[in-house]
Parts: structure tokens; C-alpha cells; sequence
């Protein structure tokens, strides 16, 4: 089969096309401290620069050879613009909201004012625009360029505070529906802005996981705003949702998203034969167990495992720690070579 670019393979492992080989994809964040060395873009300036995090999203294909780039590597991207308190000058750390809008029950659940102007003005959401701006400008049609946008649920852990929303579930329903009514349009609208700026699908994260929350937790409060919110968004959608979900995918598969991204909590053959025909699959190496503390050999059999599994695009499962060296996630991108079609 002839060669095809990372873009094109990825995007027709998504349709269900016939593949050169499976693509290695950079899904959530491969960025880590040893490719911030190689790149010189470092943290905190690229979360807050759009050419250090454009330069650092970049060294994903440009120095480890993955298929796709993600240039917003945390979960913390849209979190200022919504009102929540974020550290942004940590140089060891990925942001994260530390202060919710809502967490005090007095407060009304509304977007701050001027939404959605002030929003997409923000600095660091304009940031991660900007940062895909310079990466097609870069790769052109090369190679896949990944948004990535929280959905409501997620955004309701950082504007109304985690445990307060979870707990809520069960004491206020009316005031969790409230915030995902609240927070539904941002996911949409950040992704358009991203796909305006040049990205070719978007990872949409809600972490309403079985660690969490249960299955019908998911289907009674989430599902619809899903099958609701999915389709105006003009472009794959892959969903992300870590931990152990195989007792809610069926969910996932109606809410119509056109990939899920999921962690090695499942088994890969389970989820292949439980999303067959209708999602297509994205992990799932394991990241703490294999990535981080163990070398390539591990990493390689990993990888082996998922494509064996039919899994279609070999990834890591979930944002890498920053100390995952370089050369365990580079032999994924090997290991898929490897499986090359002739
Ligand atoms: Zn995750």
C-alpha cells in the first residue's frame, strides 16, 4: 500500500478506511519534561504562549513521530474565562482550577458576563486559538492536528467544585442540570473557534467515569446534552472519559460521538467488540504502570496488545505524566510502524 501522511492515515483510520499502517496518535497531551528540553518550550509559558505551546505540541510529530499533535495539553484551558482560579505559573505542574464560581450554593449559575465575546477573548483560550493558527501554518495538511474542548460535565467540576457537583447528583439534580444547561453552548463554541483556526477534529473530555459516577448517572444527566451538542459540532468528535467505563459505552455509542478515547482500566478486546461498527478506538497504553515507570519492551507490548485488539489508533490512555521519557513513547510510534501493511 502506498505511504500515506499522518493526516490522511489518521483521518481514514477514523472513517474505517484502509490504513498503511495504524497511526500513533498524541490524543490528550504526550508532552513531557525530556521533550520540553528538546523543543525549549517549557511549561508554564507554554500553556500561556501560543509559540511555546505551538513549538512544544509540534515536537509530538516532529520529534517523537506520532500521527496527530494536541496543542492544549491540559484540562485547564477554558477554566479562567468561566470564573474559575487557575495557577498558570507552574513550571513542574499542569494547570488546574483550584477556586469554582459556584461551589457556594448563594451564588446564581450563569456565565460571567459578556460571554461569549469575553470568552473567546480570554487569554489563555485566545492562546490555544492562536497556537493552532501557528501549528497549520507548520504542518499544513500533513498532519492531524487535534482541539480539544471539556464538555459540561467536566466544566461543571471546575465552576461548581467536584464533590459539590457529584454530590449534588443526589441532593440538588435540578441545580447540576442547571450548571451542564449553562455550560452546554462553551464546548461547542470553543470547538468551533478551534476548527476555525485550523484543527481537523476535536477531543471532547467529560470525565463522567465509573470511578466517579454511575452508568446511569451518565445516561440520566449527560446523554442527552451529548446527542444534543455532538452533531453542531462540524467535525469528528472523539470523546475522552478516563477509568473504567465499559458498563456505560453502549451510552457513549448513542450519544454519537465518532471516536472514544479510553484507559487500559478496560479490557481493549471488550471495548473493540462493544463499540463495533459504530465508534471508532483510540488508547489505550497504560500510562503510571507502563509509560512512566517501565521501559520500551513494555511499551512495545502494549502497543502490540491494542493493535492486535483492533484498536485503531494507538495512544497513550490519558495525558502522560511529565516524566514519561521520551523514548517509551517514541516505541509506540515504532511499534506501529512495525505493523506496516506491505
Ligand atoms: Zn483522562
Amino acid at each position: 500500500m502506498q505511504p500515506m501522511t499522518p493526516k490522511q492515515r489518521f483521518l481514514a483510520a477514523m472513517n474505517g478506511e484502509a490504513v498503511d499502517r495504524p497511526p500513533a496518535a498524541s490524543i490528550v497531551s504526550v508532552i513531557n519534561y525530556e521533550l520540553m528540553d528538546l523543543t525549549g518550550a517549557h511549561f508554564p509559558a507554554a500553556n500561556t504562549e501560543p509559540e511555546a505551546m505551538a513549538t512544544l505540541a509540534a515536537g509530538a510529530h516532529d520529534i517523537m513521530g506520532f500521527d496527530s499533535v494536541m496543542p492544549i495539553f491540559s484540562i485547564a484551558q477554558e477554566a479562567t474565562a468561566l470564573g474559575c482560579k487557575v495557577d498558570w505559573s507552574d513550571k513542574d505542574m499542569m494547570p488546574n482550577p483550584t477556586d469554582s464560581p459556584w461551589a457556594d450554593r448563594d451564588v446564581e449559575i450563569k456565565l460571567p458576563d459578556g460571554f461569549p465575546d469575553s470568552f473567546l477573548n480570554d487569554k489563555y483560550v485566545s492562546c490555544a486559538i492562536e497556537a493552532i493558527r501557528l501549528l497549520k501554518k507548520h504542518f499544513g495538511d500533513k498532519v492531524m492536528i487535534l482541539g480539544k474542548v471539556m464538555g459540561p460535565w467536566t466544566l461543571s467540576y471546575h465552576c461548581y467544585n467536584t464533590q459539590e457537583f457529584l454530590y449534588d447528583t443526589i441532593m440538588d439534580p435540578d441545580r447540576v442540570r442547571k450548571s451542564l444547561e449553562t455550560l452546554a453552548p462553551v464546548p461547542v463554541l470553543f470547538a468551533k473557534a478551534q476548527l476555525e483556526a485550523g484543527v481537523d477534529a476535536i477531543v471532547w473530555a467529560d470525565h463522567a467515569t465509573g470511578d466517579l459516577v454511575r452508568n446511569t448517572t451518565y445516561r440520566d444527566f449527560l446523554l442527552n446534552w451529548h446527542k444534543e451538542l455532538i452533531p453542531q459540532v462540524p467535525a469528528p468528535v472523539i470523546l475522552h472519559c478516563c477509568g473504567k467505563t465499559l458498563d456505560r459505552v453502549e451510552y457513549f455509542c448513542q450519544a454519537g460521538f465518532a471516536g472514544y478515547h479510553f484507559e487500559s482500566a478496560n479490557a481493549a478486546e471488550t471495548m473493540v467488540e462493544k463499540t463495533a461498527g459504530r465508534m471508532k478506538l483510540a488508547g489505550n497504553v497504560n500510562n503510571p504502570k507502563t509509560l512512566f515507570a517501565r521501559g520500551p519492551v513494555e511499551a512495545r507490548a502494549e502497543a502490540q496488545r491494542a493493535i492486535d485488539a483492533g484498536v485503531q489508533i494507538i495512544a497513550p490512555e490519558c495525558a502522560v505524566p511529565l516524566q514519561t521519557p521520551v523514548r517509551n513513547l517514541v516505541e509506540i510510534v515504532q511499534t506501529c510502524k512495525d505493523n506496516a501493511k506491505n
